[in-house]
């Protein structure tokens, strides 16, 4: 395993002399813990203290500069996970001077990306928590590139699909307990630390019970664009497949959370959509094998699992079918409902549960981890097994959902292919559809009010305004207006939608008032512009 850190050679003198006299440099991005990434120069490692180390010069910078609130809790979160008191990130600080009396540091040529992958076990968590955040971080800093180092500090070994780490740059990824192979005091020459959050869509339940986030900030092309990298990367190529060989991908789980009539299921598939159907795992197919196929998909059905963030690779238009256990609410469990869901993302999601109890089978007896229950006391046991739904509950070791969500199924067909029927609108074969139009329009031009009198309690209000500036260069389906009148004073206000650019108001307008008007523009029918500067209009 090739370890070196660099073909390049640096000027061992010239680095050491710069540690010393300019010292640490820190600037940071973000007013909080939860959104702050750091650049460094000269961030320094100690192996033996197992501590990041500032150094203080004359011309050190560290900005924030925090004072003790550094540690209130921490400087930033070194995982993409908000907040986990398992991932923050701080450093101890030392006089430049003290160097004189340390070990003689290794410095690290390259721009670092220095963070905590949140469960390298779990193809969900590897994708969602560690490669889409470290890959749009890449692409917020550019000497963050192909030939950047990321060094993984959460102190596990690989992982499950430490490969998929290697394609985001061309330099081997540093974990940890590499990093005592270089020598006890190592500096980094520039490093970011910390990921960006904002491609993440999922919190997994450690404070309130795990959802799709309050403030998803990415769409559906991002995660494309990902996904696009990801299979270059692993030189897949979507070829054309001619005319009708449409199929659908039957993702299995071979150890555990089994569908139990997986052939019968097969079978009911084919027919019911005349298409063939393919069944992969990941015991069975390599990863890339499995991206390649479900990359040009019609359907992808599996039960609930981390297998599912593969759904990413889809086709728009294809259709994600998530089966449940018995007692699992998939109301309460959507992190790939929430994916396909993206705006952009178009994808058709549709969840099946399990309503049968007699077609589960449980493993009371299995280790807790794998949803045994034995360990509990014999009442606990008979309440869980007892229930037929599992309460809300947060992350990440109930054992009443573990019990559940680690059931066999065998899938009731004719149940399963009415919830298809239903939920799959048209034969999903629009594999070909083009991602909708997310053009947003600008605000209206010259909005303007004129006000007459008629009688003592008759008045008008005429509103009318230009078209957004873009709207000329669009092809939009529909264009209307929203106008929004409000007296001033009250706190309710009156909305119309208007296709035409002006309108004459005399339904509850009273003489001798004043009116707030605002008016936006909308394409087809959910593109909201922004509201032009409020109209103040005297009757
Ligand atoms: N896994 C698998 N086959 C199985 C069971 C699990 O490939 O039969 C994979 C799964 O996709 C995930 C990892 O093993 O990447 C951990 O699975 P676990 O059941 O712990 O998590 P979950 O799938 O519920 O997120």
């Amino acid at each position: 395993q090739s370890q070196e850190l660099s073909h390049v050679r640096i000027d061992y003198h010239a680095a050491l002399l710069a540690l010393q006299e300019q010292g640490t440099r820190m600037v940071c991005t973000g007013k909080m813990h939860t959104d702050r990434i750091c650049r460094f120069d000269y961030l320094c490692y100690c192996t033996e203290a197992e501590e990041f180390i500032f150094f203080h010069s004359n011309a050190s910078v560290m900005l924030p500069n925090l004072g003790p609130r550094r540690f209130q809790p921490a400087l930033l979160d070194l995982s993409s996970v908000e907040d986990h008191n398992t991932q923050y990130f701080n450093f101890l600080e030392l006089p430049a001077a003290a160097l004189k009396y340390m070990p003689k540091p290794v410095f690290v040529p390259d721009v670092t990306l220095i963070l905590n992958r949140f469960n390298a076990d779990n193809l969900m968590h590897i994708f969602h928590d560690d490669l889409l955040p470290i890959f749009y971080t890449m692409q917020q800093y550019t000497d963050l590139d192909d030939e950047a180092r990321l060094v993984f500090m959460e102190g596990w070994g690989e992982g499950s699909h430490f490969d998929l780490y290697r394609l985001l740059s061309s330099k081997q990824p540093l974990l940890k307990e590499h990093l005592r192979n270089f020598g006890k005091l190592m500096c980094f020459t520039k490093s970011y630390v910390g990921l960006t959050k904002m491609t993440t869509w999922y919190q997994y339940g450690f404070v309130q019970p795990q959802g799709p986030k309050a403030n998803i900030l990415v769409s559906g092309n991002e995660i494309r664009q990902f996904a696009s990298f990801i299979m270059d990367r692993l030189n897949i190529t979507t070829e054309e497949r001619p005319e009708g060989d449409d199929y659908i991908v039957l993702f299995s789980r071979t150890s555990n959370r089994l569908i139990l009539n997986e052939a019968e299921l097969i079978l009911a598939l084919a027919q019911e959509y005349k298409m063939r159907t393919v069944t992969v795992s990941l015991e069975e197919q390599t990863f890339a094998s499995i991206v390649q196929l479900i990359s040009a998909a019609s359907m992808l059905v599996s039960m609930h699992g981390a297998q599912l963030i593969t759904s990413m690779f889809l086709p728009r238009g294809a259709a994600v079918i998530e089966l449940f256990p018995y007692a699992v609410n998939p109301e309460q469990y959507t992190p790939y409902k929430t994916l396909a869901s993206l705006p952009g993302m178009d994808l058709q999601y549709i969840s099946w549960r399990n309503t049968i109890e007699e077609n589960s089978v449980a493993y009371p007896d299995r280790p807790w981890d794998q949803g045994g229950i034995a360990h509990l006391e014999k009442e606990e046991q008979e309440r869980i097994l007892a229930s037929k739904e599992v309460p809300r509950h947060l992350c990440c070791r109930n054992p009443e959902w573990l019990f559940r969500i680690y059931q066999d199924t065998i899938v009731d067909i004719p149940a399963f292919l009415e919830v298809l029927r239903e939920g799959v609108k048209v034969k999903p074969n629009l594999k070909k559809s083009k991602p909708a139009s997310v053009v947003h329009p600008g605000r209206v031009r010259q909005p303007k009010c004129q006000t007459s009198v008629q009688a003592a309690h008759e008045a008008k209000l005429s509103v009318s305004w230009q078209i957004p500036w873009n709207l000329k260069y669009l092809k939009v389906r529909e264009v209307k207006y929203e106008v929004w009148i409000q007296e001033q004073g009250e706190n309710t206000y009156m909305p119309y939608i208007l296709p035409q650019q002006n309108y004459t108001f005399s339904e509850n307008i009273k003489p001798f008032t004043t009116y707030l008007v605002w008016v936006r523009c909308i394409f087809n029918k959910n593109l909201l512009g922004p509201f032009a500067d409020v109209l103040i209009c005297k009757t």
